[in-house]
């Protein structure tokens, strides 16, 4: 619905013109806040940009004047420079009746003490594309100043996560299935400096973004979120309620967001990430593993026996309903390789549908050969059924050697960003050193992911 108009010197001479306001206004800001708030005029007048100095007339650009000094300054600034631009973009081709621009304006909101205005532009430059573009400018009417969108916000940093986490959040768990998990993942870097498209209501911050693609403006959608959810983060004067006198003209938001987020692990990809991986249950020790994953926030992937799937089936619902993911390990653990098609479609298939059938439908994605034994009609089965074979970084050997100090050294001498180590949840010693580390891991800032997850970043 919206264009972006290709990159042009003129949005850096006004981004540079735009950011000394916005410094001033950060001075402006701390004076006029012990200040009282003025009573302002609230009659809104349109005006048209109309030069002397040019014969040139192929332009129809309006902007509004809020009887605001500094803030109208801004806005005319804005207009006359869009006409210049226009003009140096012709060049020597000024009086070509083929090119014009047309700027209008809307106004989104109009508060005691915001407004934000958005300039609609539509530009033909003599045998080029139309360019149509949005400009979305919020003003703090008090400070008389342009809001920068870090500007409401009294800690970046923190105002940055919450958004992303609220954002995260609710497409992952509202909108299932909008959002694939690399753009979940955008959403995570989600960040004030690149966001100018916003509106402060009375009670709501309305974000405009592109969830697919944050810097595009392309395919931008407005989220609406409550200010109750931002409170810790928003700067005291737009907390309060901002007694609207313009409505919003636009269509309403296409997402309002009014639950708190949802409290789950949000894998930060800049951090470390690790998956730790255990084979050949589930059994009567599988819970002590998933107690200290789920204390620590973790995650972890159980490679199960299919076999066992039935006599431990709370086990495996548990496992999936805390986050965790399951694989395929084969129905009784035989090398894959010297077994015929049928056999082999055996041990897989009916491995699947047994977690299938207890786990509520969860369906496996990875599948890791009985001792990482395999061959190419192994991986091409599995690839041609939906699978993808999944060995591991380190092996801790833990089989062999049962003592839960030597399996707890090698988790911790194995431990790197990106590895997935293996292990098995049947040995009481395993268990001993996994309850150990899992902690010590997190205190180290791992965060312990599942294979899946862990493939999604790394
Ligand atoms: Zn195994």
């Amino acid at each position: 619905m919206i264009r972006q108009s290709q990159k042009n010197q003129s949005l850096a001479s006004i981004l540079m013109f735009v950011s000394g306001f916005v410094l001033t206004g950060i001075c402006l800001f701390l004076f006029f806040r012990a200040a009282p708030v003025p009573t302002l005029k609230r009659n809104v007048v349109s005006a048209q940009v109309s030069r002397s100095d040019t014969i040139v007339k192929n332009y129809d650009i309006t902007y509004p004047v809020f009887h605001v000094e500094k803030v109208d300054m801004i806005l005319r600034n804005y207009a006359t420079h869009q006409v210049d631009d226009f003009l140096h973009k012709l060049g020597i081709k000024k009086d070509d009746p083929g090119s014009n621009i047309t700027i209008k304006y809307t106004i989104l909101h109009y508060g005691t003490r915001t407004t934000t205005v958005v300039f609609h532009s539509r530009e033909q430059v003599v045998n080029q594309p139309v360019v149509e573009s949005q400009k979305m400018m919020t003003f703090d009417l008090v400070a008389q100043t342009q809001l920068d969108f870090s500007a409401i916000f009294n800690d970046k940093k923190a105002a940055e996560a919450l958004l992303a986490r609220i954002l995260h959040d609710y497409f992952q768990h509202d909108t299932p299935g909008v959002l694939s998990s690399p753009e979940l993942v955008h959403l995570l870097t989600f960040e004030l400096a690149g966001s100018r498209n916003y509106t402060l209501d009375d009670d709501r911050l309305i974000v405009y973004i592109n969830p697919h693609q944050l810097t595009s403006t392309e395919g931008i959608v407005p989220i609406a979120i409550k200010k109750e959810l931002l409170v810790n983060v928003l700067k005291e004067p737009f907390q309060r309620v901002d007694t609207s006198l313009v409505q919003s003209v636009v269509e309403p938001p296409v997402y309002a967001i009014e639950t708190m987020p949802h409290h789950e692990v949000i894998i930060d990809p800049k951090g470390k990430l690790l998956a730790l991986s255990f084979d050949d249950g589930p059994g009567s020790l599988t819970p002590k593993v998933l107690d200290v994953l789920k204390k620590y926030d973790s995650r972890a992937t159980f490679f199960v026996i299919g076999r066992q799937v039935l006599p431990f089936a709370t086990t495996v619902q548990r496992t999936v309903a805390e986050g965790n993911e399951i694989g395929n390990h084969s129905w009784n653990h035989p090398k894959l390789t010297v077994l015929s098609y049928d056999h082999l479609q055996q041990q897989i298939q009916d491995t699947q549908h047994a977690i299938e059938s207890v786990a509520g439908g969860y369906t496996p994605v990875l599948m890791r050969p009985p001792e990482g034994v395999y061959n190419g009609a192994v991986v091409s089965y599995l690839n041609a059924h939906g699978l993808t074979m999944q060995l591991w970084s380190i092996d801790t050997l833990d089989w062999l050697n049962r003592d839960s100090r030597v399996v707890y050294d090698r988790i911790m001498a194995g431990a790197a960003d990106g590895r997935v180590i293996l292990l098995h949840d049947i040995h009481p010693t395993s268990v001993e050193a996994v309850v150990r580390a899992i902690p010590e891991l997190v205190s180290q800032g791992y965060q312990l992911v599942t294979v899946s997850q862990l493939h999604q970043y790394r």
